[in-house]
């Protein structure tokens, strides 16, 4: 018997779950809790942290938890990190579905940088326009280049004052590129600062840079722990029935 635990908050992991609840897969699906209105899911749902790894495997225990899959977003690292260490310490299958990393195309102008605090460093001398397309968990460290105007974009409207002024766009996405184009014109957009996100659902903004001619300060993947990767749903399927035919 299968009770699998998909580990979410991306629309791959809304794929996945569609997919699972279709197969009549037993399956739980988890929100960290960061956005104040989650999408519905087809499967039962739990929202909010575990408790770290330890938590993590005494929900494993308690549920009955046969099968994790992490498809929570590429730099949602701590989440990862913990499946990784859990699923080591139960001896419960783990599988990641990840999209892979964008590469450059004729045309990007992009400057690659390992994280955050390099992409504030990458930014140009001269007051710019920048697009700060990275997650408000992560833009504090931009207060410390305020020659800047900048535009953020968050899900929901921020419950606390920002680090800085910034004009905030409050969206959900999905963002098509005729939007992405027609934002950052509007806007004014000289700089991009992005994350190397991968997949389709965030990469409209990637071609409307390219199509604008503008720099892109592009943060690399942070990185993971060994683990048994994939990067389509059906790939996941299979796996959870293979190993449902095995018992295992
Ligand atoms: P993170 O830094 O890796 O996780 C921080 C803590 O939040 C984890 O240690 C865990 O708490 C809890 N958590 C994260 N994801 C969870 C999940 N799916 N279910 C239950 N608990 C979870 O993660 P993050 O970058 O804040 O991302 C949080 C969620 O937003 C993830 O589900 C991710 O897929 C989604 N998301 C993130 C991004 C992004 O840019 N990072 C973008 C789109 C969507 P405990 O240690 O207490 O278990």
């Amino acid at each position: 018997m299968i009770r699998a635990l998909i580990l979410g908050g991306t629309a791959d992991a809304s794929l996945l779950a569609a997919e699972i609840a279709r197969a009549g897969i037993d399956a739980v699906y988890s929100y960290g809790g960061r956005t104040r209105t989650p999408a519905d899911q087809p499967l039962p749902t739990r929202i909010g942290g575990f408790g770290g790894v330890s938590g993590l495997a005494d929900y494993f225990r308690r549920e009955g938890i046969t099968h994790v899959i992490d498809a929570t977003h590429p730099f949602a690292t701590e989440m990862s990190r913990n499946a990784v260490e859990a699923c080591a310490e139960t001896g419960v299958p783990l599988m990641a579905l990840e999209r892979s990393a964008w590469v450059k195309a004729p045309g990007d102008n992009w400057i690659e940088i390992p994280d955050v605090n390099a992409a504030v460093a990458a930014l140009p001398k001269s007051p710019a326009k920048v697009f700060l397309a990275i997650g408000r968990q992560h833009i504090a460290p931009f207060a410390s280049r305020p020659e800047h105007a900048y535009t953020l974009r968050f899900v929901d409207p921020p419950e606390k004052p920002l680090p800085f002024t910034a004009d905030v766009i409050v969206s959900r996405g999905p963002f098509t590129l005729e939007g992405e184009l027609e934002m950052m014109r509007t806007r004014s957009i000289a700089w991009i600062v992005a994350r190397n996100s991968g997949g389709d659902g965030a990469r409209a903004k990637i071609d409307a840079a390219r199509m604008l001619s503008l720099p892109v300060i592009m943060i690399a993947r942070p990185r993971l722990p060994e683990r048994l990767r994939v990067e389509s749903v059906a790939e996941v399927l299979q796996w959870l029935c293979h190993r449902a035919r095995l018992g295992a």
